[in-house]
């Protein structure tokens, strides 16, 4: 029997072996208040789209870096990549999708994909606002992609970069040796074509993640330090910094159950809960497609294998609005990631 329960344990998904872990299943499992619970005290549930103005792309899981915190498992050896094909279903939907303001690719390093510029300049070209989480280090990873400031400019893109820490040995220690040195290669290059500097209108934000399980300190604070210690040091000055709240998923999950601190950081999570941020978490006014097309709420329910509810179309070439726009979310205990304290979101705190 416990043989047969172990094969069965072994035939799950990535996804949906962290799925049991998060609701209490299994030896490392522990179970929580349930967040539908907390969504329905306070008359969130069930916890509904807005409508979509925001259209999130993953473009790949390939990565020249494998950062220890990554929430999608990205690195050099992923082979995961979106073909031109489904590219081109995303831009007749981008094309139709009236209230879709802004297109915001990920990866990965999306870069990386061979249709990147092509899409690039087919969204501009809509007049929608495009945002490329650009992880900085591949600008100088190789002469190929050097001239992706410049590149940037003319589209005018908002490029949104992680840089978990202005030292170099804390941004190292979690995105890996050399990446602050090289980061801060990248960022005087963006510097030059104008971004981040004032009157250019050119976006240069900066993603900041905790080192390890606790919760981001308060985001203008941290925003003011950043910019403070990056300018005198090194001369570079950006917009915003977004503080992000690591999530219980993916590559996280496995430190916080190797390192032994699941429990206590769930524990935070979920003692943080914030109302006004369940409120405004991403998921309600955007959608994410995966890199083969399939579609989600987020992309976190993205790396947990959670595809928007039956029976909206799954899949981006039967993408209908109807469906999409007002439809339900699926929520599990990951989202305590996206409400604890201020909140959490692509774009930093939301409360
Ligand atoms: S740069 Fe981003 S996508 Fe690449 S491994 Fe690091 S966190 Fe993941
Ligand atoms: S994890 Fe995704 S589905 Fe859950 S609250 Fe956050 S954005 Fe919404």
């Amino acid at each position: 029997m416990i043989q047969s329960l172990k094969r069965q344990h072994h035939q799950l998904s990535h996804g949906d072996k962290q799925l049991d872990i998060l609701n209490g299943k299994g030896e490392e499992g522990r179970k929580f208040d349930a967040f539908g619970g907390k969504l329905k005290e306070i008359g969130l549930l069930p916890l509904t789209s807005t409508g979509i103005e925001i259209f999130q792309i993953n473009m790949g899981k390939m990565c020249n870096q494998t950062c220890k915190h990554c929430h999608v498992d990205a690195g050099p050896d992923r082979k995961e990549i979106m073909t031109r094909d489904t590219l081109q279903d995303c831009l007749r939907v981008i094309a139709e999708g009236k209230a879709i303001t802004t297109v915001d690719l990920t990866g990965g390093a999306p870069e990386m994909n061979p249709h990147f510029r092509w899409f690039v300049e087919k969204v501009a070209s809509l007049g929608k606002k495009v945002i490329v989480r650009c992880n900085l280090t591949i600008i100088v990873a190789n002469p190929k992609y050097h001239d992706l400031p410049e590149f940037y400019r003319k589209h005018k893109v908002e490029v949104v970069s992680s840089l978990p820490h202005f030292s170099a040995a804390r941004t190292d220690s979690q995105r890996g040796e050399g990446v602050f040195e090289k980061s801060i290669r990248a960022l005087n290059m963006l510097n030059e074509q104008g971004y981040g500097k004032e009157g250019t209108g050119l976006l240069l934000d900066l993603v900041y993640n905790p080192a390890g399980a606790f919760l981001p300190a308060s985001q203008p604070a941290l925003e003011k330090e950043f910019k403070r210690k990056l300018q005198n040091k090194y001369g570079i000055s950006f917009n915003s910094l977004f503080a992000i709240t690591n999530m219980p998923i993916s590559r996280f999950l496995d430190y916080l159950l190797q390192s032994g601190n699941y429990e206590d950081y769930m524990e935070k999570l979920v003692a943080a809960f914030n109302p006004a941020a369940a409120t405004s978490v991403m998921c309600r006014n955007t959608i994410s497609v995966g890199w083969d097309g399939y579609l989600y709420d987020c992309d976190f329910n993205q790396m947990l294998e959670l595809k928007v509810k039956y029976p909206a179309a799954q899949h981006i070439s039967q993408f209908a609005f109807e469906a999409l726009d007002k439809r339900d979310i699926v929520i599990n205990q990951h989202c305590y990631g996206c409400t604890a304290g201020a909140g959490s979101s692509c774009g930093g705190s939301t409360a």
